[in-house]
């Protein structure tokens, strides 16, 4: 029974993997997508008014140029993304099939997951405060952990900041007695009403339909964070003030969980 229940428990993890990929990558390549085609209408556009008019003012041809190059680099930024996010993927993947967790520092895993966001956070003017002590060691699955935060911080942009500018993301970390850590994300974005926070793990739950939300990011976070790390999530909001996400992880995971 006790193998079963690892098999469905690694099937559940696998699941959610599956269905993070998809979500996670839907925004970036959606967003090359639709302007891969806008550029290809620019190009048309000048082809056609360099053949109507026998060529083209100076003035024209700059602005043209101008709209190229935001649009190339708005496919520059969104693949950067894509790619990252396959990286530390794979990771997860890595992790979950060895099975092998390995002894890392939280606040390296958690430097190089905001690296990943450090375009979009420029982008927001969104500044973040860390406090993390270097001497947080886990024995566990980093990838997905890093999974985990990444949702997390992810979810404080578009939810909680909402293409507003000047938001602040405090992230801190403490030890709690000799097995556990208890980890938060508080963001002052702009919160959620009690109906949103009680539906927020549900699958499929967005208040984004439409404008890229899956409603998965929470559903995958409650999977990773109770069946493969093991820990607990809670999480507070208060409408027009913020919200605030509490992890208690173990620091290590028992060995009678990993060997089956
Ligand atoms: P998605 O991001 O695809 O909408 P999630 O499961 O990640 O799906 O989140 C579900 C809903 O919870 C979001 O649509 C949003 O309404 C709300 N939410 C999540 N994180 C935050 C946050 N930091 N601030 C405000 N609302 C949030």
């Amino acid at each position: 029974a006790q193998t079963n229940l690892q098999t469905s428990e690694k099937m559940a993890s696998l699941g959610a993997l599956v269905a993070g990929v998809a979500h996670e990558l839907n925004t970036p390549i959606g967003n090359s997508l639709l302007t891969a085609s806008a550029l290809g209408d620019m190009v048309r556009d000048f082809e056609r008014r360099l053949k109507e008019d026998g060529g083209l003012k100076r003035s024209a041809l700059e602005s043209h140029l101008g709209d190229a190059r935001k649009a190339c680099d708005i496919m520059t930024s969104s693949l950067t993304r894509a790619a990252d996010l396959i990286t530390s993927f794979k990771q997860v993947a890595v992790d979950q099939a060895s099975g092998q967790r390995r002894r890392f520092r939280l606040d390296e895993v958690l430097h190089d997951t905001l690296a990943t966001y450090a375009a979009q956070l420029r982008r927001a003017s969104c500044s973040v405060t860390v406090d993390v002590p270097a001497d947080l060691v886990f024995d566990s699955y980093p990838g997905s952990l890093s999974q985990v935060l990444s949702n997390l911080i992810g979810n404080a942009l578009l939810h909680g900041f909402d293409g507003r500018d000047d938001g602040t993301l405090w992230i801190s970390a403490r030890r709690e007695g000799p097995d556990l850590a208890v980890l938060q994300l508080r963001d002052n974005g702009v919160g959620m009403t009690d109906v949103v926070l009680h539906k927020i793990f549900d699958p499929f739950f967005t208040t984004k339909m439409g404008q890229g939300g899956s409603g998965l990011g929470m559903n995958i976070v409650y999977n990773i964070v109770t069946s493969v790390l093991k820990g607990t999530i809670r999480v507070e909001s208060v409408p027009a003030e913020g919200t605030s996400v509490t992890l208690v992880l173990p620091l290590w995971l028992k060995e009678d969980v990993l060997q089956a």
